[in-house]
């Protein structure tokens, strides 16, 4: 799993094991992953994926990539969800 060096609270990730200890052992926890709005249409289009009619998948998997593109550029939290959505199929929300 890619989930190695990420941490559960604020589901940030990092590229040495030493990162996320010093991360995790913070005089100030970091907070809980809060759901931009980002995400939350993120979801949104998730859930219509699963019961999208086949000619919609096309497109609600260009939004899902416009999304992530943006997200991306805010946070970097969810770099490997898009090369879930690689393939010709989409899989369902995290
Ligand atoms: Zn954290």
């Amino acid at each position: 799993m890619a989930d190695a060096n990420r941490c559960e609270r604020c589901r940030k990730k990092f590229r040495y094991p030493y990162l996320l200890r010093r991360h995790r052992s913070r005089k100030t926890p970091c907070a809980a992953a809060e759901a931009s709005p980002e995400t939350a249409e993120l979801e949104e289009l998730c859930h219509r994926a699963i019961y999208a009619q086949k000619e919609q998948i096309d497109d609600l998997v260009q939004l899902v990539k416009l999304l992530i593109a943006a997200l991306e550029k805010k946070s970097g939290v969810i770099a490997d969800f898009q090369s879930e959505l690689g393939g010709d199929k989409v899989s369902p929300c995290f």
